[in-house]
């Protein structure tokens, strides 16, 4: 295919809605016979699947989501592009779908980014999403394994907004996961499951949940669909331990790493609500954030735990947003970039 095809986009790129316009071109691969064909790269278009597929009927869908960010040189940085491809692997497996090669995925989302790379303009707040997806498409009614899939990443720009510090409730009903489930993978069902909870916490006025563990109530998970991070008196950086109920932020661990590099005491580990709220309660200056690959990082200004609010610690010199900075400034080529995170596009 032509590179210098690519069109300036016609596109308001300072005033749009993240995830309802795509760029012009996706990506798409099919898996049938045990085998990923050669991806191919066409014009953004409608499928078409039979009512049969499976996908429809039994929930075997993954997907991730990335970014592509202009950096200070020119060059186009795909963060992280490996660990999500791994990660996507862990998701894949958990659904019994089979796995993407490393060339499938990295080669040819670097191709697609390449082709639409107006699309990834200068711009300190601006950067490409890149939803990648595999869905089960065998014609079949039966619960089982599919034998056909389709893999396919489409893009579609994305602007940081200034992010409201969010009060958020510890749900104490519903959970996003169990141990032995799936939480760990980021399969659509999750996301569906976690709809109606969080409408309702809506209905009483929070922005979001905080969820925790399935078997006691008792330790924090997750917040919404992000990973929750706090810090405590300024220089420990505490955060639930991973397990096969939570899923694994590259975000989270991108924060953890830069905290440690930058002399914070970071502790992964259990985390009971009722530390936090008595830390908060006891004065201790808190704070709390969600971490995650759209907004990096969201502050939390309140936390509601069995009707009773708790104050986190939020003035502008509050530790959360140097971290974020570190990792915007990695990202962007502004700091170094010590992991090797950065996947620069070649030509
Ligand atoms: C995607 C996701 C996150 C954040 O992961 P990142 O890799 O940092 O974007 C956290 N929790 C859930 C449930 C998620 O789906």
């Amino acid at each position: 295919m032509n590179h210098t095809e690519t069109r300036k986009p016609d596109f308001d790129f300072d005033n749009f809605t993240f995830g309802i316009q795509s760029t012009d071109r996706m990506l798409l691969a099919s898996y049938q016979q045990g085998e990923w064909s050669d991806y191919k790269i066409a014009p953004v278009q409608s499928i078409s699947l039979s009512p049969l597929a499976m996908c429809f009927h039994y929930g075997q869908t993954v997907f991730e989501g990335l970014k592509a960010f202009r950096m200070k040189d020119g060059n186009i940085n795909i963060f992280r592009m490996e660990s999500h491809w791994k990660r996507m692997n862990r998701s894949l497996e958990r659904m019994a779908m089979p796995p993407l090669s490393r060339s499938l995925f990295m080669d040819g989302i670097a191709e697609l980014i390449k082709m639409e790379a107006d699309w990834v303009i200068d711009d300190p707040d601006y950067s490409l999403y890149i939803r990648p997806f595999v869905i089960a498409t065998e014609k079949k009614l039966g619960v089982d394994a599919s034998k056909e899939y389709l893999f396919m990443v489409v893009l579609s720009p994305m602007r940081a907004y200034y992010n409201k510090p969010l009060h958020v409730k510890v749900e104490t009903e519903y959970i996003r996961s169990a141990p032995g489930g799936a939480g760990a993978a980021k399969n659509g069902g999750n996301y569906g499951a976690s709809l109606l909870p969080q409408i309702n916490a809506k209905k009483e006025g929070f922005d979001q949940i905080i969820w925790l563990d399935a078997r006691e109530k008792k330790y924090i998970e997750e917040s919404g669909t992000m990973n929750i991070l706090f810090i405590l008196e300024g220089k420990r950086l505490v955060t639930p331990a991973l397990s096969d109920s939570i899923l694994d932020g590259i975000t989270r661990d991108s924060l953890l790493k830069l905290a440690g590099e930058a002399g914070f005491l970071v502790e992964e580990r259990p985390v009971a609500i009722e530390e936090i709220t008595a830390r908060i309660e006891q004065g201790e200056r808190v704070e709390a954030f969600g971490a995650g690959t759209a907004a990096v990082i969201s502050p939390i200004e309140s936390i509601n735990y069995r009707g009773k609010s708790f104050a986190t610690y939020l003035k502008s010199d509050a530790e959360m947003y140097r971290l974020k900075d570190m990792l915007t400034d990695v990202r962007k080529g502004l700091k170094a970039d010590n992991y090797g995170w950065n996947q620069l596009l070649d030509g």
